[in-house]
């Protein structure tokens, strides 16, 4: 796997923050401010983020729509062995108006996440997806984020008008990974990456800060994979441990070790869309106001029902589970004008 420090090579093109003038790259420059000066680092990834993206915040709607996972991810509150789950699944029908009803509130941008559930099939997925266009008029763009599936699958749904694909790697550190996931392979979630990209998915990749057993040059490292993978979308959020996970006894996350790492990423991937996570938020009242002030530029409002929310609880502790979306709108708004940014809800598509 490549991406140890000492294995980097900097040969891609230039990031557009200032040189040290000595012959160090960009991507030198940003990974010694990543170790060595946090502050200047945030401060750069601000500026570059509001130089290419200027003050628009793009806003997607989020549809959890089903809890039932078949993976045993030892991080995550909905994995299969967490027994206590009340387990839900959205119709295909619910789906689709819950998408139209944000339609008609602006939304022209959605993300529909789930569980590993297998009751999804491509056919059913492709049917959702048809759905939402038709009743959004074709002028919506829709990510889905279902974890690995058969490249047969991406092909249809592609062709069925999913836009984007949301699979983080989650650490770029392959035996943390394998621990993490029952055994599975890195490789085959990068090669599923890859697959996406071939497919013409815009794609997004990213990863949790604060796993247990992670270094600072893991986070690093994940940086690089991120810009290797030619991200079009990265999505960091910190590690909260849920307690019935076979991590429940891991550290108090530290929104200090995702703003770093989200700054790093920001500088090596000026145009990527980086979301102010739900996460961000849940550690910390000010976490999305503070994840774009130093590199995001995308939040995603939760538009599933209140009652779903709550039993979509990957971590403990997630924030909004009883509002309706309704009251998101000037909420957020209000978070993004506080530190000089403002909503835009149009499709925010992949810069090229
Ligand atoms: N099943 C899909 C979607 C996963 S949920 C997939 O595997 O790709 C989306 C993301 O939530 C995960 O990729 C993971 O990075 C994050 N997540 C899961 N459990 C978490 C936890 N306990 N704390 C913080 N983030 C978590």
């Amino acid at each position: 796997m490549k991406g140890g420090l000492e294995e980097i090579a900097p040969q891609g093109p230039a990031c557009p923050i200032v040189s040290d003038g000595e012959g160090a790259t960009a991507v030198d420059v940003a990974l010694r401010l990543f170790f060595e000066d946090p502050g200047e680092l945030q401060s750069r990834a601000d500026q570059a983020c509001r130089r290419v993206h200027g003050q628009r915040v793009y806003v997607r709607g989020l549809i959890e729509y089903t809890n039932h996972c078949a993976m045993d991810c030892a991080y995550c509150g909905i994995r299969r062995g967490n027994r206590e789950v009340r387990r839900y699944r959205m119709s295909a029908e619910e789906i689709v108006a819950t998408a139209a009803r944000a339609y008609g509130l602006g939304y022209r941008s959605f993300v529909l996440q789930g569980g590993e559930d297998p009751s999804f099939t491509d056919d059913v997925l492709a049917r959702i997806v048809e759905g939402i266009k038709r009743e959004c008029h074709y002028e919506v763009a829709v990510a889905l984020s279902a974890g690995v599936r058969g490249q047969a699958g991406y092909r249809r749904l592609r062709e069925a008008g999913i836009d984007r694909y949301l699979l983080r790697f989650e650490t770029s550190d392959p035996r943390l990974y394998s621990r993490l996931k029952n055994g599975e392979s890195l490789s085959r979630r990068l090669d599923a990456l890859r697959a996406l990209k071939e497919l013409g998915y815009e794609t997004g990749s990213g990863f949790m800060t604060g796993l247990p057993g992670e270094g600072l040059s893991t986070l690093a490292d994940n940086a690089v994979l991120a810009r290797e993978l030619g991200c079009d979308m990265v999505g960091i959020g910190p590690f909260i441990p849920h307690p019935k996970t076979p991590l429940a006894g891991a550290g108090a996350p530290d929104l200090g070790r995702t703003l770093r790492a989200l700054a790093l990423t920001r500088l090596l991937l000026p145009k990527a869309h980086m979301p102010a996570t739900t996460a961000a938020g849940s550690v910390d009242g000010q976490g999305r106001e503070k994840m774009l002030s130093c590199g995001a530029n995308v939040v995603m409002p939760n538009i599933g029902l209140p009652e779903r929310k709550a039993d979509y609880q990957l971590y403990p502790g997630k924030i909004c589970v009883n509002e309706d979306y309704g009251q998101c709108g000037s909420c957020l708004a209000a978070r993004v004008a506080s530190i000089g940014k403002r909503l835009d809800y149009s499709v925010g598509g992949a810069l090229a």
